[in-house]
């Protein structure tokens, strides 16, 4: 199968590659044109996931299309946007079909659920990589940054934290868990739901924000950079689910939900005004901590308010 016929076959014919309204020239041309309105900007984010290296080399197709785009519509629930759509660059080894059909139909699946459409993008032979360029809208003005917290300002996040982590060891084949929470993690894992109307609810109301892809005290660390403040955390507030609590251990579990990434829940700081609302529209929202003046960096405290140890720091590459 030669280049054209595998777009033409798998992506061109997805049905999130038919017709949006803010699409006015999608696949086919030399570029996909977009509509935007005044007073709009556009939020441009890029991720790669290379095999062996993000995904294990034999993951199903269907995981990776729907995960690959999760993980990257995740950016744009993060800076509050709402998504258009989204470009995909692929390096394939060989035209497996049946894994190709599985690819385009997990890619579809989560851009029904996020409402992307497929604009264009690239394929070409080489190793198993995939870069996704997603592309979203905001009022002018009105993106969240991480450099908006301020002194006194509540850090939350949006939902349970430690699961991707957990799961990721079941996925590497390192660990064996019971059902139901071996089919719950491994789904958190493949198909992390990008938390896209709590971010478009953060605009005007957050301090700063992002989300959670490298693990939770590792990514505070951007905002407390970015932002010129301290920020504490406290452990006992950090939300881990009590049956992964149960099958890891208290003490891993809270190092999985503290350090283990993947989980693409949000992380924002509000001023204290704006919390009742807040917790009155997503009951699942959790307060873990505070900002403070001081130097930029993020601690951890027991309930007494003794520091602790902070216990691994989130995945980074390196050469
Ligand atoms: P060009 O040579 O102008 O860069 P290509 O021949 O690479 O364009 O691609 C032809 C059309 O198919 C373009 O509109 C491009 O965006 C689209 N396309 C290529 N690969 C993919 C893919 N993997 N998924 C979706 N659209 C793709
Ligand atoms: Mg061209």
């Amino acid at each position: 199968m030669d280049e054209f016929a595998l777009i033409d076959r798998y992506f061109a014919s997805a049905r999130c590659a038919q017709g949006d309204p803010a699409v006015a020239v999608g696949i086919g041309d030399d570029c996909a044109l977009l509509e935007l309105a005044p007073g709009e900007q556009l939020a441009v984010s890029t991720d790669t996931l290379v095999a062996g290296r993000h995904f294990p080399v034999d993951c199903a197709g269907a995981d990776l299309g729907q995960r690959a785009l999760a993980v990257s519509v995740s950016d744009l629930a993060a800076v509050g946007a709402e998504p258009i759509g989204f470009t995909l660059a692929l390096t394939l080894p060989s035209a497996d079909e049946n894994w190709l059909a599985g690819l385009a139909q997990g890619l579809d699946s989560m851009a029904s659920r996020c409402g992307m459409a497929l604009l264009g993008g690239d394929t070409c032979q080489g190793p198993l990589t995939l870069t996704l360029t997603v592309l979203g809208r905001l009022p002018r003005g009105q993106g969240l940054l991480r450099s908006g917290a301020r002194p006194g300002d509540w850090v939350c996040v949006s939902g349970g934290l430690g699961e991707a982590a957990a799961a990721l060891e079941l996925v590497l084949a390192q660990r064996e868990v019971a059902q139901p929470l071996a089919r719950r993690l491994l789904e958190r894992y493949w198909s992390p739901q990008p938390q896209l109307a709590l971010g478009q609810q953060l605009r005007g109301r957050a301090s700063a924000a992002l989300d959670i892809s490298d693990g939770l005290l590792a990514d505070l660390g951007h905002i407390a950079k970015a932002s010129g403040v301290a920020i504490w955390i406290d452990a006992d507030q950090v939300p881990v689910a009590a049956d992964l609590a149960v099958a890891w251990g208290p003490d891993r579990a809270l190092e999985l939900a503290l350090g283990g990434g993947d989980d693409y829940q949000l992380a924002f700081t509000v001023a204290a005004e704006q919390w009742p609302g807040l917790q009155r529209d997503f009951p699942q929202l959790r307060r873990i901590g505070v900002v403070q003046a001081g130097a930029p960096g993020v601690h951890l405290r027991d309930v007494q308010g003794r520091q602790l140890s902070v216990p691994r720091i989130g995945y980074r590459h390196r050469w």
